[in-house]
């Protein structure tokens, strides 16, 4: 059992717009966060960027404001736990501390020459049965090869072993871990089974993919279980010698900070993007219906635990495209006032398929659409079409999930920024006509991560402990006849096929 002063483990989430700190309690209650949004770099069409020196700044930043808010030191900190947006690539030197390029976001599509490239010889899922994956932009591996190939000297330096990827889980922890002066250089099977590099049965990164690749092994960081004491945090810092001690990619955190841990449990994230993980226990299920095979976590020596997840890349970007793009809103929040203004869509569909379309669908070569424009459209219908995109989409991949499964799904547990809109929520319970639950603390991705960290030193002594402080928070329920329902998907439907075929 941990020192009986620390009552309290600190979740650091590194995600896509911000940094965030949350400092929770023994009921998995949040006592005291921090917070900061990064500059999105947009350098071209398709590109996304982020500065990892801003991420790492705004790291140590966010941890002293949860600390400080609270009046804490670490001393009453039992663990560290750490959670990230997955995918995104970062590549340092190991002897500076210093990235070579900036962070490439899972979002962005530059390496879309490489897939079809690397496709020629096998198709897209060439290497889908060993790591669940198709080749796509989305994954690291490809990210990792483009900055070798385009960054001036970087395969030299990288096949002299001066290089380290990570995603930013890795980048966190080697920092946090003392950087040039011996952090960890590490990962878990959570974020490894993201890379395209990771074999799903060994748990090991897979030689003859990096062969093709081009990425040399020594580039890559250990795989570790998602719950264990990596080590300690180094001297320098606020957190001094607090175990490192749970690492989750940000869906999978979401999963445990669900307490989905049982056979057939799924929860779906709505951020940026949206995220519908379905657990599928020590069975490693290979999807005929579009969706990927990941690992959702393991815990210490214990046997991993797999899942069927359906990714969908723009949901909450589309309520952010809307404000900063189109300007018709100042604020997300705003949306839902605009969309509750009129009774319906008014006819209007709006594909966002801005980094072409993934779950179910993986078509690269897809890009958004605007369908059923009429004269009587106004920007309530085109707000309200926004919101319904995310619905139709996490529908979609419900269907797939219940296909793969044989077993459909009775209610959707929620969680993720979106979900604070009550009117997607309600179209959300109707469109997919189960019950739609949000937990009481929503914050379940770094509820997760602090879960894994406190299971590793003994804060909690158990998953059954850790799923007894679930509470429900609200719930949903279907309003919409069954004939409706299938009009409105039969319409999506047919939007979604609008947007096929547009890269030349
Ligand atoms: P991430 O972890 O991916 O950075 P969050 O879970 O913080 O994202 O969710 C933020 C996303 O949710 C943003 O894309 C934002 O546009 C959207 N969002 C936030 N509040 C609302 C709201 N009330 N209605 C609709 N979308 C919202």
């Amino acid at each position: 059992m941990t020192d009986s002063k620390q009552q309290y483990v600190i979740a650091i989430d590194q995600g896509t717009t911000s940094s965030r700190a949350i400092v929770f309690d023994h009921d998995g209650k949040i006592v005291s966060t921090g917070q900061k949004e990064h500059e999105q770099i947009f350098p071209r069409a398709g590109w996304v960027e982020h500065d990892p020196m801003e991420i790492w700044t705004n790291v140590r930043e966010v941890v002293g404001t949860a600390l400080s808010k609270a009046n804490l030191t670490r001393h009453d900190i039992a663990a560290v736990g750490i959670t990230n947006q997955r995918e995104t690539a970062v590549v340092w030197d190991r002897n500076t501390g210093k990235p070579i390029y900036n962070a490439i976001v899972w979002q962005d599509t530059r390496t879309q020459p490489i897939v079809d490239e690397l496709a020629k010889d096998g198709g897209l899922e060439r290497f889908k049965d060993k790591v669940g994956l198709p080749l796509a932009t989305y994954f690291s591996g490809t990210k990792i090869k483009w900055i070798l190939d385009n960054v001036e000297g970087a395969r030299e330096k990288a096949e002299n072993g001066d290089l380290m990827f990570g995603n930013t889980d890795s980048w966190v922890t080697w920092n946090l871990t003392g950087g040039t002066d011996g952090g960890a250089h590490i990962t878990d099977v959570s974020n490894a089974s993201r890379t395209m590099f990771m074999d799903l049965d060994t748990l090991t990164w897979d030689q003859s993919i990096l062969d093709v690749f081009g990425v040399p092994a020594s580039m890559l960081p250990e795989i570790r279980s998602s719950s264990e004491v990596y080590g300690t945090v180094h001297g320098s810092q606020l957190l001094r010698e607090t175990p490192v001690a749970g690492i989750l990619g940000d869906q999978q955190a979401a999963t445990f900070g669900q307490a989905a841990f049982g056979v057939g449990d799924a929860k779906n994230t709505y951020g940026t993007g949206n995220f519908l993980i379905f657990n599928t226990g020590e069975e490693k299920v290979m999807s005929e219906n579009g969706l990927l095979t990941t690992v959702a976590y393991k815990i210490g020596d214990a046997a991993p635990v797999y899942a069927l997840e359906g990714s969908i890349a723009v949901t909450g970007s589309l309520v952010q495209w809307l404000r900063d793009n189109l300007g018709i809103i100042n604020s997300a929040p705003e949306i839902e006032e605009l969309a509750s203004a009129v009774e319906d869509n008014g006819g209007v569909y709006i594909v966002p398929a801005f980094s072409g379309l993934f779950a179910p669908h993986w078509r690269s070569d897809a890009r958004g659409v605007i369908v059923g424009l009429t004269r009587f459209v106004n920007k309530n219908h085109i707000a309200r079409a926004a919101l319904e995109s995310t619905a139709f989409q996490t529908r979609e991949v419900l269907d797939a999930v219940n296909a793969d499964s044989g077993v459909p799904l009775t209610e959707l547990r929620v969680d993720g920024g979106m979900v604070a809109n009550d009117a997607l929520m309600q179209f959300q319970a109707d469109i997919l006509g189960v019950d739609v639950v949000r937990p009481e603390v929503v914050e379940t991705t770094a509820l997760g991560a602090a879960y894994a960290a406190g299971l590793a030193v003994g804060f909690w002594n158990s998953t059954d402990e850790v799923a007894a402080n679930w509470n429900e928070g609200k719930r949903w329920t279907p309003n919409m006849d069954q004939a409706e329902r299938e009009r409105q998907m039969r319409l999506w439907s047919k939007a979604v096929t609008r947007t096929f075929d547009w890269v030349d």
